[in-house]
């Protein structure tokens, strides 16, 4: 099968740093103990740069940073609309240089350079999202008619502990930032190892449109010991992580010790639920673009096709024929559509499941790597039909530009189907019968769902997952509700009637 796709020139860009250093109490720092860690580019796999490795030392540092800030700052006592000003001018700042910023991020993680330039894009707009959404908030008030007023007294937690993924970054980041900062909290951002480039930005970014030094700290490193570290630190009273599900069960048990608040954006396994009576032409480009967009390292990617027995052949067919022609290589070419994998560990992964694919199920398109790319984290679209619900690459997570075709004969077994897997992340539903649409959405195990559309993203509303997807919801006045307290204050307006203890 022969691959669409376009050489690499191992594009460098200006003024690449070659070491990435932490940011603290609002200066540059390396770890106090010199620890370093080597960062690679997906298309050379070369080491670019080295950056800082926190330790717990300079996790403690940063903390002390993030609180002094946070209990002897200006930021979390401004008025809403003095911060959401700041806000403004950060998405005002990520705006101005997004198409620098795309061009770093490509360079890091290997996506391509138009959907990076997206992301760079979607990361100013929740910036501006919750800049607007702080100034309009309004709390709870409640009468009880002649005798109390009660309110509610929001209040920001303290110092947010951040941990973010390799995928998409800068927005990723940005997603945690933007209602933690819009919240008065101050923050410790540990961003994922493998690409840590892009979060040194943030520093330059948020200090020119104004916020405080120790408001926003980073710290980079390692999961196991900077991460780790910002878990188990007590004066963190907050967790917002996104990763991998497992990780998510380490992070859950560490902050059992000191019951601090956490939300957790998990892994995925997404169905594509495709009946007979949906626009083929339109199913067909979405569930496409949801799975080998971003390079298939998209946690609501829909990897999971399950198409109708009556149109699964026509279904099968046209989908590997568009596949094939999917246009792999030079993630900074405005042609490419899929890159190259962020990593020579994740690229080991996702061809480890493309080999066992190929006794799980029937090999449509893709199946290794793409010829004319020989260096390079390149893996071609790959696509497998007839895959069994007990299959390994029909259960478990790949994160890679890889999907499976399931054939259904029921709605009760697509629903079956569907949700025969341990994560609950996203659900696409492709049928132009409205009671069937909606009847299927509210039955899939799915903490989100799209009706004829692939991942469109309303702002306002809940993200997050269930089963192993994840726990809670953020996304709108979610957001801020995680990163707030609400206190209940009780006011009395009339005497109180008290049982007289001891007074006969
Ligand atoms: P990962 O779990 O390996 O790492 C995520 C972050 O956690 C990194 O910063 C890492 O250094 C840190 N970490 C690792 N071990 C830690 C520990 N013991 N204590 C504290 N921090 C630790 O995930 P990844 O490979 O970077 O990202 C891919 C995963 O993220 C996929 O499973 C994907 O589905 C998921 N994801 C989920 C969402 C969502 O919103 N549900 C969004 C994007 C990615």
């Amino acid at each position: 099968m022969t691959q669409t796709s376009v050489q690499t020139t191992h594009f460098v860009p200006a003024d690449l740093p070659t070491s990435i250093r932490h940011f603290i109490g609002g200066k540059f720092v390396d770890s106090v103990g010199g620890e370093t860690f080597d960062v690679l580019d997906p298309v050379s796999n070369q080491t670019y740069a080295t950056a800082a490795a926190g330790q717990q030392t300079d996790i403690d540092l940063a903390v002390a940073a993030a609180k002094d800030a946070f209990d002897n700052g200006p930021w979390p006592r401004m008025l809403p609309r003095a911060r959401a000003r700041v806000l403004h001018r950060i998405a005002d700042a990520v705006e101005a240089q997004d198409a620098r910023l795309a061009e770093l991020e490509t360079f890091d993680t290997g996506l391509p350079i138009t959907q990076a330039l997206g992301q760079a894009q979607r990361a100013s707009e929740n910036f501006r999202f919750f800049a607007d959404l702080i100034v309009a908030q309004a709390d709870d008030t409640y009468k009880v008619p002649g005798r109390q007023i009660n309110y509610v007294n929001r209040k920001p937690v303290g110092v947010a502990g951040l941990i973010t993924p390799w995928n998409t970054p800068f927005m990723l980041e940005s997603w945690k930032l933007a209602p933690a900062l819009a919240s008065g909290c101050t923050v410790v951002l540990k961003p994922a190892e493998f690409t840590p480039l892009s979060a040194s930005l943030w520093a330059e970014i948020f200090r020119t449109a104004g916020v405080p030094d120790g408001v926003f700290n980073l710290v980079n490193g390692i999961g196991e010991e900077a991460g780790d570290a910002l878990v188990k630190h007590p004066d963190v009273p907050l967790i917002s992580f996104t990763g991998e599900t497992t990780t998510g069960q380490t992070i859950y048990r560490n902050c059992a010790a000191n019951l601090k608040g956490m939300s957790m954006e998990l892994g995925g396994k997404s169905p594509a639920v495709v009946f007979a009576d949906a626009d083929l032409d339109a199913a067909i480009d979405s569930t496409l673009f949801g799975v080998f967009s971003l390079n298939g390292e998209r946690c609501t990617a829909s990897s999971r096709i399950l198409v109708e027995r009556s149109i699964y052949d026509d279904f099968c067919t046209r989908y590997a024929a568009r596949a094939q022609s999917i246009v792999v290589g030079d993630p900074h070419d405005p042609k490419t559509e899929v890159g190259a994998l962020v990593h020579p560990e994740h690229y080991a992964k996702v061809m480890g499941y493309v080999e066992i694919g190929k006794s799980e199920g029937r090999l449509l398109a893709g199946g290794g790597r793409p010829e004319g790319l020989s260096e390079g984290n390149y893996v071609s679209p790959t696509v497998f039909a007839d895959v069994a619900p007990t299959a390994r690459i029909f259960q478990e997570e790949i994160f890679g530009p890889v999907v499976t075709i399931t054939p259904f004969e029921t709605d009760a077994e697509a629903l079956a189907l569907a949700n025969g897997v341990k994560y609950g992340l996203a659900a696409y539903i492709w049928t132009t019968d409205l009671t069937r649409a909606h009847n299927f959405a509210q039955s899939v195990d799915a903490g989100m769902v799209w009706l004829n559309s692939h991942n469109v993203r309303d702002l306002r509303t809940p993200f997050g997952g269930v089963k192993a997807s994840g726990l809670g919801h953020e996304g709108g006045y979610r957001s801020i509700d995680f990163y707030t307290d609400s206190q209940a204050v009780h006011i009395t307006l009339a005497p109180v009637h008290t049982p007289r203890f001891g007074g006969k």
